[in-house]
């Protein structure tokens, strides 16, 4: 026991700084630290208490003082806590408090993004003071994971060319598991768990550039609109009309291959994307076509007969390829499906 250990009642104290050679300022100021935050922990109040360290000159961050909790949690002691931790990160999310910009900037990383750029991270905060982050923490099996919202202050000691940082942990999984969801309903369809308009311009950008960097050598847009909907949401009521929507998404999965792209475009309409040329696309669309034809949809006792038309573009056929030609396209196609009488496929220019 030294005599800043003895001072402050550190019996237990399990860190670095109080045994290596440093400053009596870093000392005191460690030794204050660890003592508060030792009382703290003993208080039973949620959140869990750390100090950590690192030296200006290396990468390596340890720990002065943890909590009981995040021991426990990570089932071993201060000393091995940093690269357990470090390896059980899958998710980060850095909100940091800049003074000059007035605001709060969050970065979303990677569990892998971040191991590549930490001391980066470190400089980053080491400026700005007041650092929180969030951390999705894996423990063990793939999937258990805690979400973990760290709030700390730094303080450097430029002399000793170290820095410490000591906060508070608490667990937020509820609070981000509902983040989480809600942005998967941004993207998702509720009533078909289809992806939606928003994801179809995503997958379409990504074709396309594809397509012009020559990785592919076509790809097949599809809208699909079902035949007299408005008739059986008059007929059978709108819950029969959702419980078809929701069904017919789920044939539409079943018949698509992996490789294929299927989502809601909005009401009764749907597009698929899938690669190959203007013939397999229209096989693709064929298979979807028959298969609903013969698709028995009973809702409440009811069988209600149902049909779609399709309207097929390939991505070779435009002399200008973006999404909006594709789709307007597609659309052209589409009405005339409908205008020939329902029921069908139509894959190229019909003219008369
Ligand atoms: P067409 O063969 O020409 O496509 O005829 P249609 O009746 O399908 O065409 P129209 O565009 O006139 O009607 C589409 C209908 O789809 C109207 C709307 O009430 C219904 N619809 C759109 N979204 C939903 C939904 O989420 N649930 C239900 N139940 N109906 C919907
Ligand atoms: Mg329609
Ligand atoms: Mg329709």
């Amino acid at each position: 026991m030294n005599k800043f250990m003895r001072k402050y009642g550190l019996t237990d104290y399990t860190g670095r700084i109080l045994h290596e050679e440093y400053s009596s300022e870093v000392k005191k100021r460690l030794a204050e630290l660890v003592a508060s935050f030792q009382a703290f922990d003993t208080t039973g109040v949620p959140g869990i208490p750390y100090i950590t360290a690192w030296k200006h000159d290396d990468n390596i961050m340890w720990y002065e003082f943890a909590g009981h909790h995040f021991t426990r949690l990570f089932g071993c002691g201060t000393r091995e806590l940093a690269a357990r931790f470090r390896d059980a990160v899958v998710d980060h999310r850095l909100f940091h408090w800049s003074e000059v910009e007035a605001g709060i900037k969050e970065t979303v990383r990677s569990g892998q993004e971040l191991s590549g750029m930490r001391s980066g991270l470190r400089a980053e905060v080491a400026q700005k003071g007041n650092v929180e982050a969030d951390y999705k923490v894996s423990l063990g099996d793939e999937s258990a994971y805690i979400w973990l919202k760290d709030r700390a202050r730094v303080e450097n000691f430029p002399e000793d060319r170290i820095s410490l940082s000591f906060g508070f942990l608490t667990d937020v999984t509820n609070e981000m598991v509902h983040k989480d969801l809600l942005e998967q309903i941004g993207y998702f369809d509720q009533l078909t768990s289809l992806p939606n308009r928003i994801i179809m311009h995503r997958s379409l950008e990504l074709k396309i550039a594809e397509y012009q960097r020559n990785h592919i050598d076509d790809f097949v847009f599809l809208l699909m609109d079902i035949d007299h909907f408005k008739e059986v949401n008059d007929g059978y009521g709108h819950r029969a009309g959702d419980y078809i929507l929701a069904t017919l998404a789920q044939v539409m999965n079943d018949v698509k291959r992996r490789s294929d792209d299927i989502g809601r475009f909005g009401g009764e309409e749907f597009y698929g994307i899938t690669l190959g040329d203007i013939y397999e696309g229209k096989e693709f669309a064929e298979r979807v076509r028959q298969r609903i034809e013969i698709t028995p949809f009973v809702f409440d006792g009811q069988s209600i007969p149902l049909t779609i038309s399709i309207g097929v573009t390939a991505a070779s056929e435009l002399d200008e390829l973006t999404g909006e030609k594709l789709i307007d396209e597609a659309d052209k196609r589409l009405y005339r499906a409908k205008s020939y009488g329902r029921n069908q496929v139509i894959w190229e220019n019909i003219t008369f």
